[in-house]
């Protein structure tokens, strides 16, 4: 089936991260030198270090810690606007070194079917829209002569936003921060949503303290999107919650 589906795996971080931000943390309060701050960090100090971090506002030491995430079946609709996030490292899957020509499917590449498209039952009629799409690129490719990159830079251009993609992005955990609080918000579009739901599930199994309270800014305060608002704060609280409480 050439739905694809989201996968979202953090493969890599900062080793001991949140050992890392409390020493950053203590060593601009303390006269210790940083010999005497690795030793002494205890993990209870780790906590309430990063704890106090986050209550003054002092982000500067969670920057010392990244994360890198390997991302598939998602959209490049979603992608697009993921890359607008400039604090952050990407590499994505190429569309002019990489065929849209899919082996796996009888040729038909992968592609995301937004919920409302099945919801609306029209999931058979765009994927036959899907299946057209590829045939025009096939032709393309025929047409310009199969040369590689050269032809798979043009033909791309019949390609739809709903071709799948695959992506790695490194952030630190103050981009991190940034990124969760405007895209995990009900406004923020569908799949960049639950992209950033995934990572801040990823992220608060290995940095529980520095993304404990994480999320869209209704979890810390008054929705700030004015007429715009989702009206659905308690809900969205909720799910934040139990989130964070591991469930
Ligand atoms: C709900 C929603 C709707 C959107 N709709 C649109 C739209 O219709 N059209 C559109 O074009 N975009 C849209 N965007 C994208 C948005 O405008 C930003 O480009 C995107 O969210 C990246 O976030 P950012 O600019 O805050 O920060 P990032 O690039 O993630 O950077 C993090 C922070 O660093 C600082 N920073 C980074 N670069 C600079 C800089 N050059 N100068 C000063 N400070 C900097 C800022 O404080 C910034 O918030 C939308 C985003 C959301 C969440």
């Amino acid at each position: 089936m050439p739905q694809a589906k989201l996968k979202v795996v953090l493969i890599a971080h900062t080793p001991q991260p949140e050992k890392v931000v409390a020493t950053a943390a203590k060593l601009c309060y303390s006269p210790a030198n940083i010999d005497d701050l690795r030793e002494k960090i205890a993990a209870s100090d780790q906590k309430k270090f990063v704890e106090k971090l986050a209550s003054l506002g002092h982000l500067s030491p969670i920057e010392h810690i990244s994360f890198t995430f390997a991302v598939e079946g998602i959209s490049r609709v979603c992608t697009h606007q993921l890359v607008r996030h400039r604090i952050a490292s990407y590499s994505q899957q190429s569309q002019r070194y990489v065929s849209e020509h899919s082996q796996k499917h009888g040729g038909l590449f992968d592609f995301i079917i937004p919920p409302s498209i099945e919801a609306a039952d029209k999931k058979e009629w765009f994927i036959d829209k899907m299946r057209q799409i590829q045939k025009w690129y096939d032709e393309l490719v025929e047409t310009l002569g199969d040369k590689g990159e050269e032809t798979f830079q043009d033909a791309r251009f019949i390609l739809p936003n709903a071709a799948e993609t695959k992506i790695i992005l490194t952030m630190n955990a103050r981009e991190l921060l940034h990124f969760i609080r405007v895209r995990t918000c009900l406004r923020a579009q569908w799949e960049i949503r639950e992209l950033a739901e995934e990572m801040l599930r990823g992220l608060l199994k290995v940095a529980p303290t520095v993304f404990g309270t994480s999320g869209p800014p209704c979890l810390s305060g008054p929705c700030p999107e004015g007429a715009m608002t989702c009206g659905k704060m308690e809900e969205v609280r909720h799910k934040f919650r139990q989130m964070h409480a591991g469930a």
